[in-house]
């Protein structure tokens, strides 16, 4: 007879189950195409709180803008605010870039990117969560995307869409993104959790959206322990399909769309 399973590895199968049922309904695989740290910074920070296509016009128009990470370390803020404002919160992420980008040249005397990304490389994960996140103004989402995305480095970012479709899914029951994070982070099978974040956040978007999730039509409603599921799905509309054509971080990232 098999041994009874500890909740922990009853939940990690769950989640291994959900994880291959998502990769599989998105059906657009992750492909790793490392942007540098600092460019995986600024963007991410650029993409806190608008939508994904001003992010990208606000990080075009940095990059049009300043030829180097040195020149924008030295430039004022009010530049900066100037240049990024069709993004959003301007004044904010414009003291947090700066200040980013001058931490990480006072620790490691470069903004070379390919030597401070080799140097960041020799890093374990959890020093380099530390040493961002004591960045002011850097949270603990935008630092995971960067050691996901730069640093190919095996975790899952938790967004406001993240935290919302795993809790509602049963894996984890927490109250914050940052809670959420820590919990899911030993559940992952191995090597798929960037993987799970991107899909993640396509389903959240299209799916199982915060208001009117489209349970009628759920891939993953037997596997979803969410209270609620049931009066959604009765309330939908069988046959129609989620939209998709969004951009996403790991997109604006890519080299051709940087220009
Ligand atoms: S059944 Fe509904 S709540 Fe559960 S994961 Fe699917 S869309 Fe989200």
């Amino acid at each position: 007879m098999p041994k009874p399973q500890s909740p922990s590895n009853a939940t990690k199968q769950r989640t291994a189950a959900i994880a291959r049922r998502l990769k599989a309904f998105n059906g657009k695989p992750y492909l790793h195409n490392p942007a540098s740290v600092i460019e995986t910074l600024v963007a991410t920070i650029l993409s806190q709180n608008t939508s994904d296509r001003n992010s990208a016009r606000a990080y075009q128009q940095l990059r049009a803008t300043w030829h180097s990470w040195d020149e924008l370390a030295d430039a004022g803020q009010a530049e900066l605010a100037a240049a990024i404002r069709i993004g959003g919160l301007a004044q904010q992420k414009s003291r947090t870039i700066l200040a980013a980008l001058q931490a990480l040249r006072q620790r490691h005397g470069t903004l070379d990117t390919t030597t401070l990304d080799s140097t960041l490389d020799q890093l374990a994960t959890d020093a380099i969560l530390a040493e961002l996140t004591s960045i002011p103004g850097v949270g603990l989402k935008t630092a995971s995307c960067v050691l996901m995305f730069a640093l190919g480095r095996d975790l899952c970012a938790v967004d406001t869409h993240v935290h919302r479709v795993v809790n509602r899914l049963g894996i984890v029951q927490s109250s914050t993104p940052d809670k959420t994070f820590h919990t899911l982070r030993p559940l992952l099978p191995r090597n798929a959790a960037v993987q799970f974040h991107v899909d993640l956040i396509r389903f959240g978007r299209w799916v199982c959206k915060a208001q009117r999730p489209h349970c009628f039509h759920c891939p993953l409603y037997d596997l979803c322990q969410w209270d609620e599921r049931e009066q959604y799905a009765a309330a939908g509309q069988p046959g129609s399909a989620p939209v998709s054509g969004d951009i996403l971080l790991s997109d604006i990232l890519r080299p051709n769309s940087n220009n």
